[in-house]
């Protein structure tokens, strides 16, 4: 079969025209590799493709279908954002200081795609070590919105949000440390989901911040999150954080629909700020909820308000102390023309981190410092236990929070990037869920002029199969999630 339009093709799509031997892995790689060539050009999504791993992989998995030994993900074309490490193949970061670096082994979601046989078309842009909302701090080139290529995807997983939304691959990985699956997701009119912390190893993925940093699957559609998480979550030794707990099939209780579901809608994720036609789309949402069964109340989480202020204080500061490893000695960019030890380093670090980088270095050393220490970093830490007790509380009332996953939709390329406070802004409704260690979903709730807007819902810890429940029956009362764009 060739020709095949892979347009909106889900995981399940896929899987059946391989189980069914309608296609081969190795066809229907081809089509996505094709795809990425036509257009890549204007979305430039991809920091790398890897055509030739692609190829391998393909005829890998058709071998495995061919024995019957498949699993849910075996020949699915997928990328994986460029923070993750891939043996022998490049991973930047998108930033200077790894342009050229090859790492010597696999991250733990890598290592576990590859052994499913899943078929990776390469990896994707981001901000710079994630640091940024649109993809624009990215040191090798800003992504593209799919549905208006003057627009910025979000970020910091612009790239796999973007991919998956162009069609590029059938679903990608990225990581959230304030809402960079989210945001992008919503963005990009695609399902971006951030699962509890330490649900998925992080092992291998470039530390941001390490009491934020989750891995998480960008799709098309909620079953598809369901089931790429089912697949990647568990426990592993090599990531300390890494909760030894039961995974369900988390695509099992989808169905259960929303009677007598509790949702609660906090009045603070309504501010000033929000753009009115967002706001609208997301009350517009919060009542088809209601038409399904559920229960809505709304309700308060006043320290949540706070949660921006905390997130720019903590981040920084465990990323000034996670990036002190790139000095040019074991690995990465190096100045080799310094006279001594010191000036190679400073060099080093002065051409290989980009504006945004250093600025969060600086204010994380900064917080770190003595004298200054207990009124920022301690103060910090006191309020994240406020907010982590709020969401606790909140749950015990509640089965999921629902609200918009960020203020606006997406913004002109260039528009933010001589403001960093308003960069900063975009994730304001998703870095609470970063601060509480808890789950959350960005799934579409809509269009405004065109662009899409993201519905976000949150729930306790380990409540995913809750969290899948809700975005599902919303879902599948609404149809946003299977338009796709023009290009
Ligand atoms: N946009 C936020 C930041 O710049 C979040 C990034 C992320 O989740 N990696 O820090």
């Amino acid at each position: 079969m060739t020709g095949v339009d892979v347009r909106g093709l889900t995981i399940r799509g896929a899987r059946e025209l391989l189980d069914s031997k309608q296609l081969s892995s190795v066809e229907l790689t081809d089509a996505y590799l094709t795809r990425v060539e036509e257009i890549e050009g204007e979305v430039n999504s991809f920091v790398t493709v890897t055509s030739e791993v692609a190829s391998q992989q393909a005829v890998f998995a058709d071998r495995l279908i061919s024995l019957g030994e498949q699993g849910i993900l075996t020949g699915i074309p997928m990328q994986l954002k460029d923070n993750f490490c891939t043996k022998g193949v490049l991973t930047t970061c998108s930033s200077r200081m790894l342009e050229n670096f090859i790492p010597p082994y696999d991250s733990h979601v890598t290592e576990r795609l590859k052994s499913l046989g899943a078929v990776m078309v390469g990896k994707g842009n981001l901000d710079e070590f994630a640091m940024g909302s649109s993809t624009e701090n990215s040191a090798i080139k800003p992504t593209r919105n799919p549905w208006d290529l003057d627009r910025v995807p979000g970020g910091s997983s612009g790239g796999p949000a973007a991919a998956v939304a162009a069609s590029q691959c059938i679903f990608s990985l990225g990581s959230d440390t304030g809402g960079s699956i989210r945001q992008p997701a919503s963005f990009c009119g695609v399902v971006g989901m951030k699962p509890t912390y330490g649900l998925v190893s992080r092992y291998g993925l470039i530390a941001f911040a390490s009491s934020l940093d989750q891995i998480g699957p960008l799709t098309t559609d909620v079953t598809d999150s369901a089931l790429v998480l089912s697949q990647i979550a568990g426990y592993d030794r090599r990531d300390s954080t890494s909760l030894n707990v039961k995974i369900p099939d988390y695509s099992k209780s989808l169905e259960e629909g929303l009677d007598g579901f509790r949702i609660g809608v906090p009045r603070e994720y309504f501010t000033e700020g929000i753009a009115p036609n967002v706001e609208k789309s997301i009350r517009e949402a919060i009542s088809i909820l209601e038409g399904l069964g559920a229960k809505v109340s709304e309700t308060s989480l006043p320290h949540s308000s706070f949660a921006l202020a905390v997130y720019y204080i903590i981040a920084p500061s465990e990323a000034s102390a996670n990036l002190s490893r790139y000095d040019g000695v074991k690995y990465g960019h190096s100045d080799r023309n310094a006279e001594t030890m010191w000036e190679g380093l400073e060099r080093t670090r002065q051409d290989g981190f980009g504006p945004e980088v250093k600025r969060r270095i600086m204010l994380g050393t900064y917080a770190l410092s003595s004298g200054y220490y207990d009124a920022y970093y301690l103060k910090a830490q006191k309020v994240r236990t406020l907010i982590r007790g709020e969401f606790e509380e909140a749950f015990k009332e509640f089965d999921v929070l629902a609200m918009p996953t960020s203020p606006s939709t997406a913004f002109n390329l260039g528009d933010k990037t001589d403001d960093p406070l308003q960069m900063y802004l975009n994730d304001i409704f998703t870095i609470p869920a970063n601060i509480a260690g808890i789950p959350a979903i960005s799934v579409p709730g809509g269009f405004v002029e065109g662009l899409p807007v993201g519905l976000q819902f949150m729930s306790g810890a380990l409540q995913e199969q809750k969290l899948f429940q809700a975005a599902y029956a919303y879902e599948q009362a609404t149809d946003w999630h299977t338009q796709t764009p023009s290009l």
